[in-house]
């Protein structure tokens, strides 16, 4: 017999889920349902829970390869934000400008929804909406600052949506060196992200999920998700994979795995906390083009992630690449430069994981009727609120409801495909590269640097 992996050691969030992770049963034969869920992340099980929630009789099997919360949703960040993942101004080109706010509102309200489904049924995932604070530390990221707030404003933002604030404002919230302003949103929870998704999976079970783990899909067609254990026939089969998607059959340029990496320091003590801020346990960020982003968590540490760490050739998932030192000790070297009162704390965890990047950067959930396929995705760095619209969206696509989710603009979205490889592998990371020499080049010669917009033209977004 083959023992699982201890799943406890893929991250901070895993380790202190409050659970030993030990794998549910796997699927072991043909299996008739109404629905088949592959992917047992945020995506999977939001779309079960409301779908029972709508339709309790609906018989439903979420097959997961590892264990519920394998993937980025028990890893990321915590951010449950309302940012959606296609800037609003390509929202607005794209389909129009009351689209735009339609999303931006859904989105908004997805934020306060995880919360209330969280205690609804009483998932302890520290969830604390405390805002974000992106941070402005060079004039050039100020400049970026204002921007945010006159563009946010354009497509019909109300001022209590994102405001700038004072150098002042800023350091009263996080007290990060070279602070000259910022933004602030009140749009953000901190959560803990495996709390909330081994949670989900429990409340689903509960609900009367079938949830088959350690159960790989080989492939997905009309009416069938196949497994070596045996196949599952279902009206819908819904791909819920994100970055692991492009390793089913028909689908390797989908969406390209990116990886993001984090670090967590050891709780960190109350004189550190009271010269930091973060009281409200605000998510923090600044301008600067390489995405960082970090927390305080429950427990009083600091979990601080970014990008950075390079794309693999073919799209390559593999559990080694969830580990890169180099970007580690850039994230410690960060993470220092903006409290450097962290410089005596131990940086006890460190881990990463896949999200998953469509070629326009532009996040889609869907179901064509014809075939019964279903899927959500492609979030790029902002799957944790996103998801749950997803999860309710596609639980009204099944049902046929005809409701407000279902006319949002991402519904039926298409996104094109990658280029094949090497031409995907030499753009992504060229792209990567770039972002980093724009925030050197930007913090030697205080101006703008041209390398981000032609980083945006090359990767299209
Ligand atoms: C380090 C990191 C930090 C992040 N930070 C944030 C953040 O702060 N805020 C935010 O909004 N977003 C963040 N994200 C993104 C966010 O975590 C994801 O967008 C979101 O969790 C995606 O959820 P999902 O369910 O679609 O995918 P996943 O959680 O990746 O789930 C996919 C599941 O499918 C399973 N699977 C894959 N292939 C198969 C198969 N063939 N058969 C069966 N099962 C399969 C996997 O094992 C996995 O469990 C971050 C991501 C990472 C990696």
């Amino acid at each position: 017999m083959t023992t699982a992996p201890d799943y406890r050691r893929l991250s901070f969030w895993h380790e202190t889920a409050g659970e030993p992770l030990a794998p549910r049963a796997a699927l072991a034969g043909d299996l008739d349902v109404d629905v088949a869920v592959v992917g047992a992340g945020f995506t999977g099980l939001w779309t079960a829970y409301y779908l029972r929630r709508l339709d309790p009789s609906i018989r439903i099997a979420v097959l997961e390869r590892e264990v519920a919360g394998f993937g980025a949703s028990g890893r990321n960040g915590g951010w449950c934000s309302a940012l959606f993942p296609a800037e609003p101004a390509t929202v607005a080109r794209r389909y129009g400008r009351p689209a735009a706010i339609a999303m931006h509102r859904a989105m908004v309200d997805t934020v306060d929804e995880v919360g209330r489904v969280a205690a609804i049924e009483g998932i302890d995932c520290h969830y604390a909406k405390g805002g974000t604070v992106m941070l402005a530390r060079t004039p050039v990221q100020l400049a970026r600052a204002t921007a945010d707030v006159a563009e946010a404003r354009e497509l019909g933002a109300d001022p209590e949506d994102l405001r700038l604030l004072s150098a002042e404002e800023a350091r009263s919230r996080v007290a990060a060196t070279k602070v000259l302003g910022g933004t602030f949103t009140p749009h953000c929870a901190s959560i803990h992200p495996s709390r909330l998704v081994r949670g989900l999976a429990r409340t689903v079970v509960g609900l009367g999920v079938a949830l088959y783990e350690q159960t790989p899909v080989t492939a997905v067609r009309a009416g069938l998700a196949q497994t070596a254990a045996g196949r599952v026939r279902a009206e819908f089969v819904i791909r819920a994979t994100e970055g692991y998607t492009p390793g089913l059959p028909g689908y390797r340029r989908a969406v390209a795995p990116v990886y993001s990496l984090m670090i967590a320091t050891e709780p960190l003590p109350d004189e550190f906390w009271s010269a930091a801020a973060l009281a409200s346990r605000e998510t923090f960020s600044d301008y600067r083009h390489l995405i960082i982003y970090g927390q305080r968590t429950a427990d009083n540490r600091l979990a601080f992630g970014g990008r950075g760490a390079p794309y693999h050739f073919g799209s390559a998932v593999k559990s080694e690449f969830d580990r890169d030192p180099a970007v580690f000790a850039e994230l410690r070297r960060v993470l220092q430069e903006l409290f450097p009162a962290v410089a005596d704390a131990a940086v006890t965890h460190r881990w990463g994981g896949p999200l998953g990047i469509p070629r326009d950067w532009f996040a889609s959930v869907g179901l064509d009727r014809a075939t019964g396929l279903g899927w959500a995705g492609g979030y790029v760095g902002d799957g944790v609120g996103t998801t749950n619209l997803a999860g309710r969206t596609l639980a009204d696509l099944v049902l046929g409801r005809d409701s407000e989710l279902v006319r949002l603009p991402w519904v039926g979205h298409r996104s094109r495909r990658w280029e094949p490889e090497p031409l995907r592998w030499l753009g992504i990371n060229a792209g990567l590269r770039m972002m980093t020499a724009a925030d050197r080049e930007e913090e030697r010669t205080g101006r703008p640097s041209r390398r981000a917009a032609l980083v945006n033209r090359l990767l299209g977004h």
